[in-house]
């Protein structure tokens, strides 16, 4: 027997179209090129995309096309989330950082009719003018008198809205109506894209809020540092408008001045991104020698944060919500606020029970499988690799049978590709990515359990493991580190201070100083560009 409830399609439209009513006075503030701030409404938004969607369809875009942005964080990037799904198309975000033969195989690949960009990027298109696909028309997002000389010929998106009303029947879609595109980094081969729908973007941006509870709260400010670029902005384009927060968006500069400034001015709350942004935004604040005022509540996930750094935002008064999720998964996976039993627990004991990745989101299961695919216990001891099910979670990519055979399994579970323990009261706990994995004398060393021991000391101020062949034992573990200060740790300092947390076979072998760390377009280190870098090392 069936339910008799409504079946209403899930929209993303419906979110602003909330957000505009229910709260009127949050919205959107972006830092702009010039350093200016702009400041939009939620209500103003909503007219905007109104305006959008009718350019849009007025330039002959439909239902399924693709339309690409190529653009920072911005009210604009914003309006285009929801100007290009409202009208059935297909908004697939391009990543400035990747490299160039990356962003022409993703265009082509994703079969782009449109791309909006950024007036200073332009010239990134110029490079590969040749190479585009024919018929790409661009949009500048821009007012009417700062559109650039360019080869193209440029359509500005101001002067597109202008003549458009801002009142505007949005038109129903069946909720599985494809609605996001976004390719995986490529860290790992070519980019691959989830597809995301109307459906799993709504359902991320209900799910999300449940888990964030400290994170998220209406009326206050929102700083989104992850990008808009990638993977939804973690959600929060989606998330905030529901939530009934503000989006503070920072523009290009992410280092730790501009964040502190930023932040100060505007009384941001609560803030978004990998963990190398907040080693930059930590050194500023131990200049200054107090957090910006109101900070209450960091989100880390993307790569693991390191418990040094847990805890000096924790000693501070700011709540550290460490989540983790992936590109193929909306992206958000899990949540870092601690259970009501663990709270009130003493302050070193906060940083244990938040070392891990976080907890499940409803809506996301987690298993665990051995090489043969055998499921193993979620014990805290087993340690095997994640496979992950959710409405929020991919089925296949985007027009590629071989990476979907590779990445689902009989039973319609994705395997993330990281190697997990899974902890009996539910806390993941995220041992490597399966190719980062040290394979010594037929163990594994997890490179993470190293890294965050090691960039403890106070004279490392940022590392990462990597392996490296080795004739006896397959792999052994080397240690490429950045100096916090003049001084370099001795190899035998380093074991040493490592000694306490590890079996001695685990330890590194060699220490390897380097000015910076090289980082991947989602501003996570590379390791892939550091093993490049070290191909011809040979252990001493
Ligand atoms: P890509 O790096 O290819 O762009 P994503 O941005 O989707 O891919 O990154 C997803 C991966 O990042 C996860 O599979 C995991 O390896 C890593 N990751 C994300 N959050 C965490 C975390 N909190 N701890 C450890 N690893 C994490």
């Amino acid at each position: 027997m069936l339910g008799m409830m409504m079946h209403r399609d899930l929209r993303i439209i419906d979110i602003l179209t909330f957000a505009a009513e229910a709260w009127p006075d949050q919205g959107l503030v972006s830092v702009m090129e010039d350093g200016g701030l702009h400041r939009q409404s939620y209500p103003e938004t909503l007219d905007r995309v109104a305006q959008l969607a009718q350019a849009l369809s007025a330039l002959g875009i439909a239902e399924g096309d693709r339309v690409a942005t190529l653009a920072w964080n911005s009210h604009r990037h914003f309006e285009l989330y929801y100007g290009i799904t409202a009208i059935g198309a297909v908004c697939h975000t391009l990543n400035p950082r990747l490299s160039r033969e990356q962003l022409i195989y993703m265009i082509h690949h994703a079969g782009d009719r449109v791309i909006c960009v950024d007036p200073d990027l332009v010239p990134l298109l110029e490079e590969m003018r040749e190479e585009l696909p024919a018929g790409l028309r661009l949009i500048v997002l821009c007012d009417a008198g700062e559109v650039p000389q360019s080869t193209f010929e440029l359509m500005c998106y101001e002067a597109l809205l202008a003549p458009q009303g801002t009142a505007y029947d949005w038109p129903e879609w069946p909720e599985n109506t494809a609605a996001g595109l976004c390719y995986t980094s490529g860290t790992t081969g070519d980019p691959k894209g989830a597809l995301y729908s109307h459906r799993s973007t709504v359902f991320h941006a209900m799910m999300v809020p449940l888990g964030f509870t400290h994170s998220l709260k209406a009326g206050r400010k929102v700083l989104p540092v992850v990008p808009l670029f990638h993977v939804n902005a973690w959600g929060l384009p989606h998330v905030a408008p529901l939530a009934g927060m503000t989006m503070v968006m920072p523009g290009r500069h992410l280092d730790g001045e501009s964040l502190y400034a930023l932040m100060q001015a505007e009384g941001v709350w609560s803030a978004w991104g990998v963990p190398t942004v907040w080693a930059g935004l930590l050194a500023t604040i131990r200049e200054k020698g107090a957090p910006p005022d109101g900070f209450g509540d960091l989100v880390v996930g993307g790569a693991a944060a390191p418990a040094s750094m847990i805890a000096a935002f924790e000693a501070m008064g700011v709540h550290v919500n460490q989540v983790w999720g992936m590109t193929e998964m909306s992206p958000v996976g899990t949540r870092g606020v601690l259970p009501p039993h663990l709270q009130g627990l003493e302050p070193e004991a906060v940083i244990e029970a938040k070392r891990g990745a976080g907890r499940r989101l409803f809506g996301v299961e987690f298993k665990i499988v051995d090489d043969a695919g055998t499921r193993l216990p979620h014990d805290g001891e087993a340690t095997g690799e994640l496979y992950v099910r959710g409405n929020g979670i991919i089925a296949g990519y985007f027009n590629n049978d071989d990476a979907t055979a590779k990445a689902m399994d009989a039973d319609g579970w994705f395997g993330t590709g990281d190697v997990a323990t899974v902890e009996p009261d539910g806390m993941l706990v995220i041992r490597d990515r399966a190719k980062d994995l040290v394979k010594s004398g037929g163990e594994w060393i997890s490179s993470i359990d190293l890294e965050n021991a090691a960039v403890a000391h106070p004279e490392i101020a940022a590392c990462a493991v990597i392996a490296v062949p080795h004739p006896k034992w397959d792999e052994r573990p080397v240690l490429v580190a950045v100096a916090a200060g003049d001084r370099k740790l001795t190899l035998e300092e380093v074991r040493a201070h490592l000694a306490p947390e590890f079996a001695k076979w685990q330890l590194p072998d060699d220490v390897i100083y380097v000015e910076a760390l090289p980082l991947t377009a989602t501003g996570k280190i590379s390791k892939l560009t550091l093993r490049r870098d070290l191909a011809e090392y040979v252990l001493p």
